[in-house]
């Protein structure tokens, strides 16, 4: 990950629409948000991160690390998930792109594979 950044320099930084991660925090240390996007990462980052008028923002610091298919996004973004989702506990486990929607989580003993792998036996039967 790349950061943090003011977010305030959010245009500075983020330049490519491609899809991506990103962390949001204020005091530049503690995540507060964890997000991706699967086509335009710049975007959702500031959707986010700033105000529509720009004059304050929500969070004063942001991470990104841009990434080559949705895909990658999605792995990056359940890793991260699991590592920061102690602050930020009701945010709900990422869910894969659009037309990926069988992507597990890469993460070993992940609770939301579980519950999914359940799911899917049920309909089988
Ligand atoms: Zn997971």
């Amino acid at each position: 990950m790349k950061g943090p950044f003011r977010s305030e320099w959010l245009e500075h930084y983020l330049s490519e629409k491609a899809p991506g991660v990103f962390l949001c925090s204020n005091d530049g240390e503690t995540i507060l948000e964890i997000g991706r996007s699967d086509d335009d990462l710049k975007e959702m980052i500031k959707k986010t991160c700033t105000r529509p008028r720009g004059l304050d923002s929500l969070y004063a610091y942001f991470w990104f690390q841009y990434t080559q298919t949705p895909k990658e996004a999605f792995y990056l973004h359940c890793q991260l998930w699991h590592k920061y989702k102690r602050n930020n506990s009701t945010a709900e486990h990422p869910q894969p792109p659009l037309g990926f929607e069988d992507l597990t989580c890469p993460i070993k003993d992940c609770e939301w594979n579980r519950e999914r792998r359940g799911l899917k036996e049920e309909k089988e039967f």
